[in-house]
C-alpha cells in the first residue's frame, strides 16, 4: 500500500519512522517527494497544501492526523469525493480527559483562588462542596467527552451531557440540541466544551450562552478557540457571571503575547497542550485503519464531511 504523509510539525521524520517500524510493509511517500500521485492509495496529513491531492485518482481514505477535521473542511471546501477519517485514540481521549479532571479540581478544590493567595503569603482555609453537589456539564459526548464524563462520574460529580442528537445509551442525563441547552445550563457550574467546530458550533461560548449559566461558574475549552468569543468571556468574568476560565486552545495559536487572556488573574492558559498527540499510539491507530482498506473492511472513524465532524 503506498501512503503520502504530510503535516505541518517538525516531527514528520518521527510519524515516517514509527509507520515503517509498525508497518514495514508500507511505501510512506514524504509530501511533496510522493512520486506518481496515481499510485497513491491513502493520505495521512494534516493541515493539508490546497494541490496535495491532485492526480491522486486512484485515493482511498484521506485520514487525518488529529480529533479535529475543522481545518480540512475550511481550507479544502470540495474534498475528494473518498471516506475521511479522523484520529481518534484511546490514549489521546484518556489525556483530555485528565486535562479536564484537573480543570474540574481546580475550580471544585479552589486551587485557583489558593494560588492567589499564595502570592500574598495568605494563610486561610476555605470550604467547599462535596463533587455530588457539582454540576459539571460536557458539551460533546463524542470520543473524548465520553471519556471526561467517565472519570469525572468515578469521582462522583454530577455530570451531564449535551449533544446534537439523542443518547439513550448513555450513564449521564443528556441534554439534546437547542431546546436542550437551557436546562443543560442552568444545573452546570463548570461548563466543560469539547465540541467540534462547525458552523454551528462557531462562537457558542458567548454571552447569551453565559447569561444562561449559575452565577460564579467556570469554563473550561479545550475544542477550539473559535468557540469562544473572549470580550463576552471577560465580561463575563468581570460581571462575576463567570468565576475563572480554564482555556486550552485559541482563534490564533500561538496566543499572542498582546492577548489580555495571559495576565487576567482568573483565566488560567495552556498551549494547545491537553492532548498532545503521541505518534506511537496514534501510528497504531492508523495502521489497524490501513489493514482495514487493505482488507476491504469498514473503515473506522469517518466524517461527515457535510455535517462537518
Ligand atoms: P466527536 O466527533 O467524537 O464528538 C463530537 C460530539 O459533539 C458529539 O457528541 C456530538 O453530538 C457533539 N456535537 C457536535 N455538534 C453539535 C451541536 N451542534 N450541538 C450539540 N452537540 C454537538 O469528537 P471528539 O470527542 O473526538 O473531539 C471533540 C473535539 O475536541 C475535536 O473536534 C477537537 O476540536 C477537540 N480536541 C482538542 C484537543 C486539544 O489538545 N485541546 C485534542 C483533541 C481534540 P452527537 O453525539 O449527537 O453527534
Amino acid at each position: 500500500m503506498r501512503v503520502v504523509l504530510q503535516t505541518t510539525w517538525n516531527t514528520t521524520a518521527a510519524w515516517r519512522a514509527e509507520l515503517l517500524r509498525q508497518a514495514p510493509d508500507l511505501d510512506v511517500r514524504v509530501w511533496p517527494e510522493i512520486g506518481d500521485p496515481a499510485e497513491i492509495d491513502a493520505v495521512l496529513c494534516w493541515q493539508p497544501p490546497p494541490d496535495l491531492f491532485a492526480g491522486m485518482r486512484n485515493l482511498r481514505l484521506i485520514q487525518i492526523l488529529g480529533a479535529g477535521v475543522d481545518g480540512l473542511l475550511r481550507a479544502h471546501p470540495r474534498l475528494p469525493p473518498v471516506p475521511v477519517a479522523r484520529l481518534v485514540d484511546p490514549v489521546m481521549s484518556q489525556r483530555m480527559a485528565e486535562y479536564c479532571l484537573y480543570a474540574t479540581l481546580r475550580f471544585h478544590r479552589q486551587f485557583d483562588l489558593y494560588e492567589r493567595q499564595l502570592a500574598q503569603a495568605k494563610w486561610e482555609r476555605h470550604q467547599h462542596p462535596d463533587p455530588a453537589e457539582i454540576g459539571v456539564g460536557v458539551m460533546g459526548l463524542g470520543a473524548i467527552g465520553s471519556a471526561v464524563v467517565r472519570l469525572l462520574r468515578q469521582l462522583g460529580y454530577n455530570v451531564a451531557a449535551w449533544t446534537r442528537s439523542p443518547h439513550p445509551e448513555a450513564e449521564v442525563p443528556v441534554f439534546v440540541g437547542e431546546e436542550g441547552l437551557p436546562a443543560f445550563l442552568a444545573r452546570t457550574r463548570i461548563l466543560i466544551c469539547l465540541l467540534p467546530l462547525t458552523p454551528e458550533t462557531a462562537s457558542i461560548l458567548d454571552r447569551r450562552l453565559f447569561e444562561q449559566l449559575p452565577r460564579g461558574s467556570w469554563l473550561v475549552n479545550a475544542a477550539r478557540g473559535e468557540h469562544l468569543v473572549v470580550p463576552h468571556l471577560l465580561a463575563a468574568l468581570e460581571t462575576g457571571r463567570l468565576e475563572g476560565a480554564m482555556l486550552d486552545v485559541f482563534a490564533h495559536e500561538p496566543l499572542p503575547k498582546s492577548s489580555p487572556l495571559w495576565r487576567h488573574p482568573k483565566v488560567f492558559v495552556t498551549p494547545h497542550a491537553a492532548g498532545i498527540t503521541n505518534p506511537r499510539t496514534a501510528t497504531a491507530v492508523i495502521v489497524a485503519q490501513l489493514r482495514r482498506l487493505e482488507r476491504g473492511e469498514p473503515l473506522a472513524h469517518l466524517v461527515d464531511p457535510a455535517r462537518g465532524y
